[in-house]
């Protein structure tokens, strides 16, 4: 390092005006533009054993498409991203790279780390404006694999296996693709138009997406078996939680899923131009401290609503990305920590008016390594409430577990699968939050890289 001209302090990512923020679903952050990408590319050292690449779960060559991208060899740099990332607009802005690439960076010891997840995304949006290539395709190889899910699992497993000459089809239940790309994370963190775009591509692909197919209801494992070779599930982990306390039931409570699918699905996130299909209130509490209640939290705030957040640790707990926690609070979200709601009120009519809470102290920690929350006797409180949204996690819908004889699954409810996507049934694979329960965009995409392995593995070799 001796002799190198360190510059300390990253290039800081602008930012939509408040004013803006608080009532648009424009996206926040407005990304690098090329002069502040290649000064915070030159940052980087091109370390020669770089641990920015161990910690990348897709291990990307990240000083490799650093040092292109410093030399204005944009279409070589994007190449070096997309050897293992197809969609790095994406992964740019929703990976949580503050605990991954970012998080192992050596600048970080010495200054700021490198803002990798920006420069992937400087680029990503690059290839997006000019158009993404789609490239030649390999000799078909006369095999047909279905995909169960189009979050970024099974776009990504549908855009590799195309890639080496497979047949691929996606069953999606919803009537859009993207998963929780398209009806969980909000129009202000992934614009539509990329997720769009990826999907334009991978159809463009030759990916056909059938929309509408709920596998288990309109078509089983067992029947898709007898057409295709091999079979991907990515259905992911979109089953709400409940709380399980008294009132929960009442008019004006909702699930997170229930309130992000009516506000992005039906296009809510066009406000003022489309009316709002949902009933979002004046005084709106998100219960949760992950990604999903700080997305609901926002987005009840751009509807007009006084919001506040109850979480029963403290900030520190959170699980969401401390971005959009900063974000949130810019914005005028409130916090109310060490707080568990244990009762919704309602008034004559059954709607819910106010939610009783009880203080926490923090414990020792629990199985989730964070410090167990306890009760603290006597501190019940009330507070208002006309719109109260569950944002205390998802699992596995059980759906397809249950139309498909033999198929394992944990205590959980999760497919279980080998360290290379096998599950218990030959042919059948999967990948994703159905395995491992709620994750994050960057594992969904690891694990379709896995399970994309596997499947052409298994199927070259002679029956
Ligand atoms: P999913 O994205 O859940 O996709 C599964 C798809 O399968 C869905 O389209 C579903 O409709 C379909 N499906 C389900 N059952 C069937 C069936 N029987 N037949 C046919 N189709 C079916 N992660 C991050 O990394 N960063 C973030 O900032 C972030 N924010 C988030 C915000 C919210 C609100 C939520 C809910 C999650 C967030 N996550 C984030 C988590 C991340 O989105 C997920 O980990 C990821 O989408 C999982 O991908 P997947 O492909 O396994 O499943
Ligand atoms: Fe560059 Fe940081 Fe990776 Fe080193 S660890 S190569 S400085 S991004
Ligand atoms: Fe970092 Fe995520 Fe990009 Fe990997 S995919 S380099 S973890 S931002």
């Amino acid at each position: 390092m001796a002799g190198k001209n360190i510059i300390k302090e990253a290039v800081p990512m602008r930012k939509l005006p408040m004013n803006e923020r608080r009532t648009t679903f424009k996206e926040v952050a407005l990304g690098y533009n090329l002069e502040e990408a290649l000064k915070e590319a030159s940052r980087c050292l091109q370390c020669t054993d770089p641990p920015c690449v161990k910690a990348c779960p897709l291990h990307i060559d990240v000083p490799g498409f650093i040092k292109l991208l410093r030399e204005k060899k944009f279409e070589e740099a994007l190449n070096k991203i997309k050897e293992v990332n197809d969609f790095p607009a994406i992964t740019g802005r929703v990976c949580p790279q503050e605990l991954l690439c970012q998080a192992a960076c050596v600048m970080g010891k010495i200054g700021e780390p490198i803002n990798i997840g920006r420069l992937e995304r400087f680029l990503g949006d690059l290839e997006i404006s000019r158009g993404i290539r789609i490239p030649s395709l390999p000799k078909s190889r006369e095999k047909k694999v279905a995909i169960i899910g189009s979050g970024p699992a099974g776009l990504m497993a549908a855009a590799r296996l195309r890639k080496i000459g497979y047949d691929v089809a996606i069953f999606e239940a919803l009537h859009k693709p993207g998963g929780v790309m398209v009806y969980g994370i909000p129009e202000f963190r992934l614009p539509r138009r990329v997720l769009e775009a990826y999907i334009d591509y991978v159809k463009k692909l030759g990916v056909e997406i059938k929309v509408d197919h709920v596998v288990g209801r309109t078509v089983t494992i067992g029947e898709l078996l007898k057409n295709y070779d091999a079979i991907l599930i990515a259905t992911g982990a979109g089953t709400p939680k409940f709380l399980k306390v008294p009132g929960e039931s009442l008019n004006g409570i909702y699930s997170a899923n229930e309130f992000l699918i009516r506000i992005n699905l039906m296009k809510a996130y066009k406000f003022p131009d489309y009316d709002t299909p949902i009933k979002v209130g004046r005084k709106v509490v998100v219960i949760g401290g992950g990604n999903t209640a700080m997305d609901v939290a926002r987005i009840a705030l751009r509807l007009g609503a006084d919001v506040t957040v109850v979480y029963r640790r403290t900030e520190r707990e959170m699980p969401a990305r401390r971005e959009e926690v900063e974000n949130a609070k810019e914005e005028g979200v409130k916090f109310m920590l060490l707080t568990q709601p244990i009762e919704f009120l309602g008034d004559e009519r059954g709607w819910v008016r106010r939610v009783k809470c009880i203080k926490m102290r923090l414990g020792e920690p629990d199985e989730s390594g964070r410090r167990r929350p306890i009760p603290i006797p006597g501190s019940e409180f009330e507070i208002e409430a006309d719109t109260v949204v569950i944002a205390i996690g998802a699992e596995v819908n059980p759906l397809i577990q249950m139309t498909t004889p033999g198929l394992k699954t944990d205590r959980k409810g999760r497919i279980i699968v080998d360290s290379e996507g096998r599950t218990s049934l030959r042919r059948v694979y999967a990948a994703g939050d159905v395995t491992t329960g709620e994750g994050t965009v960057i594992e969904a995409l690891m694990e379709a890289l896995k399970a994309v392995q596997t499947i052409d593995k298994d199927l070259s070799e002679k029956p």
